[in-house]
């Protein structure tokens, strides 16, 4: 399709990295894509003791950009396995147990080689109470089935703390030409691949700086990972890539209210505020103005729940900013992302770093 000839971005490698499991503390597998394609570009590729992982390009320059994109996604844990067979579960991150119900799931055991495919069971309608039915599922109330009746029997394969995730993969909406794409953790695997993607684009248009492209871990149980790559790279600009709501459809105009009007395939979203350098938001609404990429903008009053927050906290604070990509149906496992959104904040990103260049110009007043 002409359409998708105008993407920078590599559609392969955000299939294969969505097509992965990565909840929170157990990234390694769409870690291990991330490594991969980074390995063909960047100067240095390497991990860290707490599994972020880093791909710099120039490392010895003096000034120091980081790029920041959680790898992590929200995903399940087995607690306990009952004696009917059945598996407990938690919650890694913030789920909506009524989005659980019905799924497919897959636990990733450390005993199997291959991922054990379950479903999440719950009473059939015919016998829930009335009250049941009015009232909204809990965790507690849900069980995961792998198909087998004993304790005995499930030892053998599960163990207690092995992850779990829904098994839903990679699509494209065909109706939208293929612009529209459907996973599960697009929040926040779209900004590990935005980081990764706009380190490639930089090192095309010669970026002279250091710039660490940085798949963070842990993200979803309380912003971790930037914490501990931050203190590492030092940065003296970080640029936090996340996801952020769209209020554009449906039942999700209601959020219009609350956070203003943000549409998908309008462009990537700015955010404002205390979290953010306010010459770097202006720098970057510039650079989107003069090379003619979209982009709207969302008021963060307060602290972000992203990356950012992290990053502005670092050391004695570097120039921080915060990218997001607009997405329908956070934490559920149909996450619609516009690739041109992706593709545009990818550039807007490379574009502005290469732009950054009096580091006393970002002082904010
Ligand atoms: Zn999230």
């Amino acid at each position: 399709m002409a359409e998708e000839e105008k993407l920078f971005i590599s559609k392969d490698f955000l299939r294969s990295l969505l097509n992965q499991p990565s909840p929170s503390g157990f990234e390694g597998p769409a870690v291990v894509v991330w490594r991969e394609y980074a390995e063909k570009f960047a100067d240095k590729v390497f991990t860290d003791y707490h599994g972020n992982t880093f791909a710099v390009i120039n490392p010895e320059a003096p000034v120091r950009v980081m790029l920041a994109g959680h790898i992590d996604e929200i995903g399940l844990m087995v607690t306990q396995i009952a004696s009917d067979g059945s598996l407990k579960v938690g919650a890694i991150g913030g789920h909506d147990p009524q989005v659980l119900v019905g799924q497919r799931v897959y636990v990733l055991s450390s005993k199997t080689e291959k991922p054990i495919l379950g479903v999440i069971g719950r009473k059939p309608i015919h016998v829930l109470r009335p009250d049941e039915k009015e009232k909204a599922v809990k965790i507690e109330d849900l069980w995961v089935d792998i198909g087998l009746n004993s304790k005995e029997e499930v030892q053998k394969l599960v163990e207690i703390g092995d992850p779990i995730v829904i098994a839903y993969s990679y699509d494209e909406l065909n109706a939208s030409g293929g612009k529209v794409i459907v996973g599960r953790g697009i929040d926040d695997r779209i900004g590990a691949f935005t980081v990764l993607e706009a380190l490639r684009l930089a090192k095309e248009l010669g970026v002279k700086h250091a710039v660490y492209a940085v798949a963070t871990v842990q993200e979803e149980i309380g912003i971790r990972g930037a914490k501990t790559s931050a203190y590492r790279i030092d940065p003296h600009v970080g640029i936090a890539v996340d996801v952020t709501f769209a209020s554009d459809i449906g039942g999700l105009k209601e959020l219009e209210k609350k956070i203003g009007e943000v549409k998908l395939g309008k462009g990537p979203v700015i955010a404002r505020g205390p979290n953010l350098n306010p010459k770097l938001v202006e720098l970057f609404k510039r650079v989107a103005s003069e090379e003619d990429i979209p982009y709207q903008l969302e008021a963060a009053p307060r602290a972000t729940g992203t990356d950012a927050n992290a990053i502005q906290l670092t050391r004695s604070g570097p120039i921080t900013g915060l990218i997001s990509i607009p997405n329908r149906y956070m934490h559920s496992p149909c996450e619609l992302v516009n690739l041109e959104d992706v593709d545009n904040a990818v550039k807007l990103i490379a574009k502005t770093i290469t732009r950054i260049d009096k580091l006393e110009e970002f002082v904010p007043f």
